[in-house]
């Protein structure tokens, strides 16, 4: 049998063939030593071969294989190890929301963010949020930082999570897709997808895991399957999300604009900073890249983080 895993607590994973059958899984013994090091072999999104064993009329499954990964996101664990927990996998898309008051979400924040998941391969929609309520300023802001992205390949949707504005045309964007929620705490996740889903009763608070004694008393991810064929993934309590380790020569090439000019520059280690015959800073000069595009370049290279830690940046 192959299913979906749509929830792990640890040791049981909750698995979902395409008929809507679910049934409750284990890993094989010897399974456990094989994938990527990580605190868990299996993740929410994995897509599992298993077996289905039926032992006094309680049938359960004994998962043996994982198909491989279309992409995965992790969090790095507290402890010492330094191993990492794969949060969740085979994403679709991730939906950044924005807004530019209450709280403002700045370039620097969502420059960090597509570099973490262009780096994950996932890709990633910016959501305006409380279009609602924006004076004529705040709208152009919008109406610039849209200009911004949407030059570069980003797609950029406006929403009111209150009034509904285009939220039939995110579900549209949703649909036979895997899909996450990212963004500061209060710019409307929940509301968001409230909006979308009405009954969905997302966790939005810790688990407690009484069986869990002795393990990350961590939360976990969970998949849900909403009313219009889309899936979404839901991580509460996920703090952080951009721990994806990079050499400062990989960095530019998560800036899309820049990875175009690369084959350009001078010197093909070039890291636009200082050397002569640069692509990319011509370009710069030119207007065709955004300078906080570029601020924020600086800013990732420079390793100043502060900017961009960020609490509950996943939901
Ligand atoms: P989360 O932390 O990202 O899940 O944010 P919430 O969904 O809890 O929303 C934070 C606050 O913003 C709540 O008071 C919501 O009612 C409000 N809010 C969310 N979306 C909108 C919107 O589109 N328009 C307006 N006016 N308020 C919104
Ligand atoms: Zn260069």
């Amino acid at each position: 049998m192959t299913g979906i895993v749509y929830k792990s607590t640890g040791s049981w994973y909750t698995v979902k063939t395409e008929l809507g059958v679910v049934y409750d899984c284990r890993i094989k013994g010897k399974f456990r030593l094989q994938g990527i090091k990580s605190t868990n072999p299996i993740a929410v999104g994995d897509v599992v071969g298993f077996d289905v064993e039926t032992l006094d009329n309680v049938t359960t499954g004994v998962i043996h294989t994982i198909h491989d990964r279309e992409n995965y996101i992790v969090r790095k664990s507290v402890n010492l190890s330094k191993q990492t927990h794969i949060i969740a996998s085979n994403i679709d898309q991730v939906f950044l929301l924005i807004t530019i008051n209450n709280p403002p979400t700045l370039t620097s924040f969502i420059d960090r963010f597509l570099v973490t998941t262009q780096a994950y391969g996932i890709k990633t929609v910016l959501v305006f949020n409380k279009m609602d309520t924006y004076e004529e300023d705040n709208v152009m802001e919008v109406k610039y930082l849209e200009s911004v992205y949407r030059k570069i390949g980003y797609e950029c949707i406006e929403v009111s999570a209150v009034t509904g504005q285009n939220i039939d045309q995110l579900k549209r964007l949703m649909l036979n897709k895997t899909s996450m929620f990212a963004g500061h705490s209060g710019v409307g996740k929940s509301t968001l997808v409230n909006a979308i889903e009405p009954n969905l009763d997302l966790k939005t608070k810790e688990i407690s895991m009484q069986h869990m004694q002795g393990q990350h008393t961590t939360t976990f991810a969970e998949m849900y399957d909403l009313s219009f064929d889309a899936k979404i993934i839901d991580t509460p309590g996920i703090k952080g999300f951009g721990v994806v380790d990079m050499d400062k020569e990989e960095i530019g090439d998560y800036f899309p604009e820049f990875f175009a000019l690369k084959q350009e520059c001078k010197f093909n280690n070039c890291l636009h900073v200082e050397e002569p015959k640069c692509a990319v800073k011509d370009a710069l000069d030119r207007d065709e890249i955004s300078f906080s595009r570029y601020r924020s370049y600086l800013q990732i290279l420079e390793g100043d983080d502060e900017h961009y830690r960020t609490e509950e940046w996943m939901k």
